[in-house]
């Protein structure tokens, strides 16, 4: 979801540097945090003073904003709802990153067969009324938004750098993809003006470059469906990596009894229904949110047959069945989360 909690926000109010000397190395720790499109984006890096670790954090947080103009599905001036008020006319000339957060979402979609698909907006919209009344949506509703879903039917011009949208009533919803797009941009964002030793957490999206100095990688914490549940916490060590979880169980809701979660099953138009979390681990934030989110839709052993068949893909599913939790993980995800 890319909501945007930031509008009127000072980054001199909420941008607060943290810093901790490195051990072992001239390099200190800097930590910084803002809301961005919905949810607080995270920097952790090392520099070798203040005004470079600052100066890049907030360049960094400003290309965030900017893609967050982009991609917002709830700014009405974004990119994205202008293409979806004059994308079915005629072809829209676009921004290099929605033609490329498309073309990548496009590429997704075809690796799952349908399961990720960024023109599910209309489905969204229709489950975020669900959700608010606690009504189960009308059929023929359900059956009007569905048959608008398929991304069969945006055609991307190369070559013009435009995008068509096949049918009027399309709408495009970035909310599986543009946190990790944004994640990816604000490290190599980083990494250009040489602060190698980063880490961008946009919500459940993660970045990872270079170790911290002196150490083996990042320790990250991974968010699963059973913690609540007292399950022992899971943390695995990265780095030059990106993971992503999908399936916050705060963003589930209850219907006539049943938890429906703001993930939706394109196959069936249905919102996906009890606890579930699904980690997936790959070279870049913009694969595994997408990933994360296709996964979750997908049976488990689809899933992981999936993630075995992508080098550098992994991935570690947690799933509710009857009183308690399950856990699945592909063959390459690290030791380190039970079940493990
Ligand atoms: P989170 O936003 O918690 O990280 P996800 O990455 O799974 O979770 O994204 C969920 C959001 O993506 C939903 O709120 C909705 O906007 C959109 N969405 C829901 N189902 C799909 C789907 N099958 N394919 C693509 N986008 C989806
Ligand atoms: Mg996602």
């Amino acid at each position: 979801m890319l909501r945007s909690l930031g509008f009127g926000l000072g980054l001199t109010l909420l941008l607060l540097p943290c810093s901790f000397p490195a051990r072992g190395a001239q390099l200190k720790r800097y930590e910084y945090s803002l809301p961005r499109m919905g949810t607080i984006f995270r920097i952790e890096l090392y520099a070798a003073d203040d005004a470079t670790a600052s100066k890049a954090a907030e360049a960094a947080f400003a290309r965030a904003e900017e893609l967050e103009q982009i991609m917002s599905d709830y700014r009405e001036d974004s990119e994205l709802m202008r293409l979806a008020r004059e994308g079915a006319e005629a072809p829209v000339p676009v921004s290099d990153d929605l033609y490329n957060v498309l073309a990548k979402s496009i590429r997704i979609s075809e690796l799952t067969h349908g399961a990720f698909d960024v023109t599910v907006g209309p489905l969204v919209a229709l489950w975020r009324d669900a959700r608010t009344t606690r009504r189960f949506p009308d059929s023929f509703d359900l059956a009007k938004a569905k048959a608008l879903v398929d991304y069969r039917n945006i055609e991307l011009d190369p070559t013009r750098h435009t995008v068509f949208l096949k049918h009027a009533g399309m709408r495009l919803d970035l909310g599986a993809i543009g946190k990790g797009y944004a994640a990816d941009q604000m490290l190599a964002w980083l990494e250009s003006r040489g602060l190698r030793h980063a880490m961008v957490v946009a919500g459940g999206e993660v970045a990872i470059g270079e170790p911290p100095p002196g150490e083996a990688g990042w320790k990250i914490a991974i968010d699963t469906a059973d913690a609540q549940a007292g399950s022992a916490p899971c943390a695995i060590v990265l780095h030059d990596a990106a993971i992503s979880t999908s399936g916050d169980s705060k963003q589930f809701e209850e219907i006539n009894g049943k938890h429906y979660s703001h993930v939706i099953n394109p196959f069936t138009g249905v919102a996906l229904e009890g606890l579930a979390s699904t980690t997936v681990l790959a070279r870049d934030a913009t694969t595994t949110d997408a990933l994360g989110t296709a996964l979750s839709v997908l049976p488990v052993a689809d899933g992981i047959r999936l993630a075995e068949s992508l080098p550098g893909v992994a991935v570690y599913m947690v799933r509710q069945e009857g009183n308690g939790f399950r856990r699945y993980a592909s063959r390459g995800f690290p030791k380190g989360c039970p079940g493990r």
